[in-house]
Order: structure tokens, then C-alpha cells, then sequence
């Protein structure tokens, strides 16, 4: 592989659409050449791919007078990706709904285009004729976006959030790509970690006092946080209460996550606890596939802790589903989306996962037939979810691996979840505990992190760094306001 650009640089760009047509090894070269004169982007591009010469001459009509930097930057990486992969196509016929866009957070995009000032049909425009984005990727970036900012327009002043990470799974799935151990190793060191947990809790509250913030929302994640016991759960709640104002608090998610950890005497906990938000994840409801990626729970055993749920007194369900998962067909797939339905949960997030595997593979016609499949499983999500009033109001794509595929979370109305979109749009401090999160500090446009360590052994031993690295928040936070 080698890729010769002159005129303007988009190393990135070009790399990441160049691994959705060839493999690193191949034997390919790629020139591109950029030149802006009199208002007219020309991108010409030349692919050299066995002993054959493809290429694209692009021309594209853009005033950068008066624009932000910015607005142009993107329209001129876009004209370049376009130009290579109008003539990428020319070898490969691969298929990208999100058309030239490379970021991981395309509703980021709009809500930036709307914020220059653009209308909403410009948006539009530029999302269909520079980044030759899909009519229906392009609406759903829209919706998104809007459902997006009135959220991002309801955070307090001062408000940060709370990150508990529980870096515990029973078993850990085929798929995972998370921080998490098998208890069956770490278990042991499960009340330690609590211990410790407690303890970063009251450090956290003081660091949050000095600073003169306050906890908007609090998301327990991992791992598998109902991996713990009912009383380490109940430890946990009792620290949060005695350390926060929860008359503060909008959103407390616990990420029930896999039900074979669910009982009801966690979820009562749970409720005591201040949670009002929960996710209870089916990722499939066929039984031979949740054998196949190793998840030890049934679509019975799903169905009961839904139930148990409600009877616990959870109105805010969310449940999460993977598109593509080992061997599922475009029917199976509806299948679990349908029955997910079924339960009328207030939240349903739809996961992307197949083209992942695809991106590491050759483009044979199998893999893309795969891509295809997926295409459909995500447009029948969009149409289905339209028809039962849940709206899309955050999503990502997955950085690395396609320019094809999405995950979008859908939400009733009343219902979208704050912390999704604040860890999304990055305009929120969100302060993470535990293992494997990691603290972002927001700072106006301006953003600082702070990794906890994933290893529950390494939590417990170096847990003095732990401590450490909050007081660190204050010392980070106070050079980014002097900056200002
Ligand atoms: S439940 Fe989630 S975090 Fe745990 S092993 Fe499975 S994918 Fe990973």
C-alpha cells in the first residue's frame, strides 16, 4: 500500500476508507492530487490496483470566504475520501450508507453545521451532495441530532456525572470488547474492590464539593455491576446517599445487563437505592445464538427479570440487541427485535456488530451479502422503531472498522437517556470510579482524561493512586481554567 497525496493532507481519512476496499498487504497505490481555484475543489485520484489504473477526477463548487476553518476542513477531507472512493469503486463495489463520513459521532456533525448557522435543509444538502450520506442515514442523523440537543440544553451549570465501573461478568461473551473478568478468576476480590469503592465514593463527593459541582447523573456500568451481591449493591446505594443530593439527581442507570446475574432482591436493592433508570440486555432472543457467543441466559429467563423488573417498580427499561451476531439472519434478527417490543420497554438500543469481523476479512461475496444483511436489519430497526413512537436520540459508529454501520439508541419520549448523550457529545464532566473508566473533564471545547486502572487487582493494590488521581481532577481542572 502506498498513498501519495499533494495539495492537502487527510492521512486518517484516507487510511480508514482505503482498509474498506483493500487489505493492508495488497499491493496497491493511491495518488490523489487537491487543488481549490476560483471557488472549485478539483481532487483527482489515481488507484494503481493489479497492474490496472483506475481514477476519479472530482470537482466540487465550494465560496470558503467568510466559513469557519472547520466547515472547511470538512469539506475539504470529504472531497478528498469522495474522490478515492469514487474511484475505489470503480475496483470494489462496497457499499457505504454514511458515504464519506469518517467520524464516529455523525449527529456531532450536524448539530456543529446547524451551530455555523446553516438551516436545516442546508444540513441536509451537505450530509446527501459532500458526504454522500444514505437519505436514510441522513434523516437519522437529523432526528438524532435534534433529540440530541434537547437534552445537551437541560445540563445544569456546574452538574457533572457520575461513572461506577464494575469490572465483573460471570462468564465473559464471544463478542466482548469490554473491561471485565470472569469472577470464576476475580471473584475473590470482589469485596475488596467494594471496599475500595466505598472509599473512592467519600474522596469523589470531597473532590466534587471543592469544586463546586454537584451529581446530575449517576451510570453504573462495567462489566456486569449485578455480578456483585444484593448487600455489596446495597453498600454501594447507601455510600452514593450519604455522600450526594439525590434530590439532585435526574438519571441512575444500573446496567443490570446480563440476566442470568439478575434477582429480584437486587432490583428491590436497586430501587431503594435511587435507581430509576435500568438495563436488562436480551442481545438476541434465539437461544441457539446466545449458546453460540457464550451468554449463559435463556429468551425465558430475559423475559422473567423484564417482568420482575416492573414488579420491582422500573418504569425506565432499557434493553439492548447486537445486529449481526454469529450466523443470525435478517429474520432472526427481526424476530428479537419484534419480541424485545413485545415487553414495550421504554428503551431499546440496537448494536451493530458483523462488519467489525467483516473489515478484518477480504471482501468476498459472502461478506458482502453479510453487509447487506446488515443494512437491512438496521432499516427495518429504523422503520419499526418509527412505528412505535420510540425516536433515535444517540448514536455512534465504531471506530476503525466500517464506514457502514451505526449503534442508535431509541427512546420514548420523556425517556432519552442524559448520560448516553453527555458521554457522546462530551459536554458534561463525567467523574469515573471504579475499574476502567476513565474521567473526562470538560472545559468549554476543551477536554482532560483521567484513566482508572481496569484490573480489579490492580484497583485494590494501587489503590492509593486511585486516590491520587481524583485530587489530580482539581489540579487539571484549575490549569484549564487558568488557560482560559
Ligand atoms: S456481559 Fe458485556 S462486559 Fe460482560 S463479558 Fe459480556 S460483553 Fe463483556
Amino acid at each position: 500500500m502506498l498513498i501519495v497525496q499533494n495539495g492537502y493532507e487527510c492521512d486518517y481519512e484516507m487510511k480508514l476508507f482505503y482498509k474498506l476496499f483493500f487489505d493492508v498487504s495488497d499491493d496497491v497505490y493511491v495518488y490523489s492530487n487537491f487543488e481549490y481555484k476560483d471557488k472549485r475543489i478539483n481532487v483527482y485520484t489515481e488507484i494503481i490496483y493489479d497492474s490496472d489504473t483506475y481514477f476519479e477526477d472530482y470537482y466540487y463548487d465550494f465560496d470558503s470566504e467568510n466559513k469557519d476553518k472547520q466547515l472547511i476542513k470538512k469539506i475539504f477531507t470529504a472531497s478528498c475520501t469522495k474522490s478515492f472512493c469514487h474511484a475505489a469503486k470503480k475496483i470494489k463495489n462496497v457499499n457505504l450508507p454514511w458515504g464519506v463520513m469518517s467520524g464516529i459521532r455523525p449527529a456531532k456533525v450536524v448539530r456543529e453545521l446547524m451551530e455555523e448557522g446553516n438551516s436545516r435543509e442546508k444540513v441536509f444538502e451537505i450530509l446527501k451532495n459532500v458526504y454522500e450520506v444514505s437519505d436514510e442515514k441522513a434523516n437519522l442523523a437529523m432526528t438524532v441530532a435534534e433529540n440530541e440537543k434537547i437534552l445537551l440544553d437541560n445540563i445544569g451549570e456546574n452538574s457533572v456525572s457520575l461513572y461506577i465501573g464494575i469490572p465483573f461478568c460471570p462468564t465473559r461473551c464471544l463478542y466482548c470488547s469490554f473491561v471485565s473478568t470472569d469472577i470464576r478468576v476475580s471473584g475473590k476480590y470482589m469485596d475488596e474492590f467494594v471496599e475500595k469503592l466505598l472509599l473512592e465514593i467519600d474522596k469523589s463527593s470531597e473532590i466534587i464539593k471543592k469544586m463546586g459541582w454537584y451529581v446530575e447523573n449517576i451510570y453504573i456500568g462495567g462489566g456486569t455491576p449485578t455480578t456483585l451481591e444484593a448487600y455489596h449493591l446495597k453498600s454501594i446505594f447507601n455510600r452514593l446517599k450519604s455522600n450526594f443530593d439525590f434530590s439532585k439527581i435526574k438519571e441512575f442507570t444500573l446496567e443490570a445487563g446480563r440476566p442470568d446475574t439478575i434477582t429480584f432482591e437486587k432490583l428491590k436493592e436497586a430501587k431503594n437505592g435511587g435507581v430509576n433508570r435500568i438495563s436488562i440486555n436480551p442481545q438476541t432472543m434465539n437461544s441457539e445464538t446466545l449458546v453460540k457467543v457464550r451468554r449463559k441466559h435463556t429468551p425465558d429467563l430475559f423475559k422473567k427479570c423484564f417482568k420482575m423488573a416492573r414488579d420491582a417498580g422500573f418504569d425506565n427499561i432499557n434493553t439492548d440487541l447486537i445486529a449481526g451476531l454469529p450466523d443470525e439472519t435478517v429474520d432472526m434478527f427481526r424476530y428479537s427485535l419484534d419480541e424485545v417490543i413485545k415487553l414495550d420497554p421504554e428503551n431499546i438500543t440496537v448494536h451493530s456488530m458483523c462488519i467489525k469481523r467483516a473489515a478484518n476479512l477480504r471482501f468476498t461475496d459472502t461478506e458482502l451479502a453479510k453487509a447487506q444483511d446488515m443494512n437491512e436489519m438496521l432499516s427495518y430497526t429504523q422503520k419499526r422503531m418509527s412505528g412505535t413512537g420510540r425516536k433515535p436520540y444517540y448514536m455512534y459508529r465504531q471506530k476503525n472498522i466500517s464506514g457502514n454501520l451505526e449503534n442508535v439508541g431509541y427512546a420514548k419520549d420523556g425517556y432519552m437517556s442524559t448520560y448516553n448523550v453527555n458521554i457522546m457529545e462530551e459536554k458534561q464532566t463525567i467523574i469515573a470510579l471504579g475499574g476502567g473508566g476513565s474521567s473526562k473533564l470538560v472545559y468549554g471545547d476543551r477536554i482532560e482524561r483521567i484513566f482508572n486502572f481496569k484490573d480489579p487487582l490492580e484497583y485494590i493494590k494501587r489503590f492509593d493512586e486511585i486516590l491520587q488521581k481524583k485530587d489530580e481532577i482539581v489540579e487539571v481542572m484549575n490549569k484549564m481554567r487558568e488557560v482560559e
